[in-house]
Formats: structure tokens, C-alpha cells, sequence
């Protein structure tokens, strides 16, 4: 028997592609906080910034892609795309992610590599991706991996200039939510009261809810190991930057001290950062970020690495784009449900189901748009 195959119908004509990229538009937001949230190291936040970059093909898709800081920098963001990426994008074809992703990179290397670069890379990467997911018609969770379409998360508080009570009652907030974890700050001048902070969380949440502390890089490696120590009786899921993020030795010399693991990741922005991090430092859970780690395009090599290291995969920050992300991956962890809500300013609902699980949108593309009447009266510039 003879089986003929029509070859030439398989082959896909690339030159008749209508995705090239078209225009792109860029927006700078300054959106403030309900009140003041503090941790240790960045002091006081007001407010967060937002940037979206909007890229338009040829062929009438919109791709929504951004990024957002703790209230400085956006601007340097904004403008590395509007004035040295836009030039190169306009024109190329918006399906070919992987090559976009390395121009950009390459181009400003010199002079970004790890820095604002990886956050303006992001924003458009964030958008590419939207409107890959929106030419298949189909939602991130599934085009990034489809490994799950709903993921384990936890509230993670900015809490630090709490007093004890407030403290508690944000807690007691978030299980009022249905939250199944919770996340506080550390680094109090004395590490004691800090001690007495976690003591009192746990009195209050119970056995079984998960519980993670938050250093944000603020102790010295001693410090860090001795508050480890006097926490381990407090079931603590992880201890989160407890030094400075660029110390890998220091990190495992503290992980080879207590029997609480460390997680890191939003400082970490480059994924050869993250391979050195896990050779070197001893984590017990990855936290990347898709706004600081070259977009989704970056968050899923590191999630590879994770996967291939057996580390479970983390976030950090908006859990409106990185619920679908921690959905999609085998090895998810938990979701860091951020205290910045960038999902009050979009359309989509955000969902925790009643087992506690951040529900990934069920709709073609990221599933984040900004509502224009959310957002606008925010709105410092655009292109
Ligand atoms: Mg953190």
C-alpha cells in the first residue's frame, strides 16, 4: 500500500504572515496605595508604578504587556522603551518571541544587563506573549504549559510598620478571604521582636494554615541565622531574603544552619543569576518575577531550571499575570498574592476558589487589560 502526502500543503507561508509589529504605545502610571506599606529595606511605599507597553500588529491584534516598580525608576523604564527599543521592534514579526527576546537583550546589554533593561524587556515580552496566546485564541495557562489551570497561593503582607494588633487583624483579613497561607515582613531593628511577631501569627492562624516570613536582604547572615533558629518552632514554610540577594555563600551558610528553607528570586534578574543561585546558595524555592525577569519569555526558563533542579517554582508580585504562569507548570509552589493590587485596575476578576487556589482567567491571551477607568485618572504620560 502507498501512502502520498501532499507536502507542499504542510508548509506554512511565512511570507504572507500579516503578525509584524506595527505600532507600539507605551503609558506611565503613578497608581498610590490605600496607606502606607513598609519593609525593611525599601522604607515606606505610596505608591507603586505601572508601565504598559501596547504592541499592534498589521493584522488588528493588541498585545498588553507590563511592568511595575515600589515608586521609582518607571520613568527610566518608559523611556528605554519608547526611545532605544520601539525603533528596532516596529516592523519585526511579533510571533517570533525568541528572537525578539535576544535583540532586545543584546541591545542594551552594555549598559542594562539586570537592570532596567530586564523590566522594559519584560513589558514587551508580556505583550508579545498576549497576543500570541490571543492569535491561538486560547488562555496563557494552557499555551505556557497547561500543566494545571489553578495554583496554590498565600497573602503576602507588607506589614512591617504594623503595630502587633493591626498586625494581626491584616492577618485575620486575609483568612477572612480564604487564604490557605500568609506571608508577614521581618527586620526589626531587634530580631526579637520580630520573634514575638511570628509567635503571635501563628497563635492566631493555627496549625494549618502556611506561614512565611520576609527580610527583604535586610540582616546580616548572623542575625539571619540566629532569628532562623528561634523560628523553627513555628512550622515556617520558607524565610525570604534574608541577606542580600547577592550574596550566594552567605545564603548557604545560613541555609546550613537551620531547617527552614530559603527562598529568593524578585532580586534576582537575570536567569544566569538564578543558575548561580542554585548552585550556590541552597534554596529551597524559586521566586521569579515576570516583570523583573525579561517577562514571561525569562519566568519560564528559570521555571525549566527550577523543574530540572526538582525545586518547586514561586512569585513574586503580580499574581493577575502569574496566576496563569504558576498554573501552567508541574513543579508550582505557592503564589505570592502581592500587596500591590494591580488586579483592582484590570477587568478581570481575581479568584480564589474555596480550596484556597488562585483561579487562572479562562479567556484568549494573559488575561490582564487594564480598565482605562481604573487606571486613567493615574495616568502621568504616554506615547
Ligand atoms: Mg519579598
Amino acid at each position: 500500500m502507498t501512502t502520498v502526502v501532499n507536502k507542499e500543503a504542510q508548509v506554512l507561508d511565512l511570507a504572507t504572515a500579516k503578525s509584524n509589529i506595527k505600532a507600539i504605545k507605551t503609558e506611565y502610571y503613578q497608581i498610590p496605595l490605600a496607606e502606607v506599606l513598609s519593609d525593611a529595606k525599601h522604607g515606606d511605599h505610596t505608591h507603586f508604578e505601572l508601565v504598559v507597553c501596547r504592541v499592534f500588529t498589521q493584522d488588528g491584534f493588541e498585545g498588553v504587556g507590563y511592568t511595575y516598580t515600589g515608586g521609582t525608576g518607571g520613568r527610566a523604564i518608559y523611556s528605554l522603551i519608547e526611545d532605544d527599543l520601539k525603533s528596532s521592534l516596529v516592523g519585526q514579526d511579533a510571533s517570533r518571541i525568541g528572537k525578539i527576546w535576544e535583540d532586545m537583550l543584546y541591545k542594551l546589554h552594555y549598559v542594562g544587563r539586570g537592570g532596567l533593561l530586564s523590566f522594559a524587556m519584560s513589558a514587551v515580552d508580556i505583550a508579545l506573549w498576549d497576543i500570541r496566546c490571543k492569535r491561538l485564541n486560547q488562555p496563557l495557562w494552557q499555551v505556557a504549559g497547561g500543566a494545571n489551570s489553578s495554583t496554590r497561593c498565600y497573602a503576602g503582607g507588607i506589614d512591617l510598620n504594623f503595630s502587633e494588633e493591626k498586625l494581626l487583624n491584616n492577618i485575620q483579613g486575609y483568612l477572612d478571604r480564604g487564604f490557605k497561607g500568609v506571608k508577614i515582613k521581618v527586620g526589626k531593628p531587634d530580631y526579637r521582636e520580630d520573634v514575638a511577631r511570628v509567635a503571635a501569627v501563628r497563635k492566631l492562624i493555627g496549625k494549618d494554615i502556611i506561614f512565611m516570613v520576609d527580610a527583604n536582604y535586610s540582616l546580616t547572615v548572623e542575625t539571619a541565622i540566629r532569628f532562623a533558629k528561634a523560628i523553627e518552632q513555628y512550622d515556617i514554610t520558607w524565610f525570604e531574603e534574608p541577606t542580600i540577594p547577592d550574596d550566594y555563600q552567605g545564603y548557604a551558610r545560613i541555609a546550613e544552619n537551620t531547617s527552614i528553607p530559603l527562598a529568593m528570586g524578585e532580586n534576582l534578574h537575570t536567569v544566569y543569576e538564578f543558575n548561580y543561585a542554585i548552585q550556590q546558595a541552597k534554596l529551597g524555592f524559586l521566586q521569579p518575577d515576570a516583570s523583573n525577569i525579561g517577562g514571561i519569555t525569562g519566568w519560564l526558563k528559570v521555571a525549566d531550571l527550577a523543574y530540572i533542579n526538582n525545586l518547586p517554582i514561586c512569585t513574586h508580585g503580580m499574581h493577575e499575570l502569574h496566576v496563569s504562569l504558576m498554573s501552567s507548570q508541574p513543579n508550582a509552589g505557592h503564589m505570592e498574592v502581592h500587596s500591590f493590587p494591580i488586579e483592582q485596575y484590570t477587568t478581570q476578576p481575581f479568584i480564589v476558589d474555596e480550596n484556597g487556589r488562585a483561579v487562572a482567567p479562562n479567556v484568549a491571551g494573559t488575561g490582564v487589560e487594564f480598565d482605562p477607568a481604573l487606571v486613567g485618572p493615574h495616568l502621568i504620560k504616554q506615547s
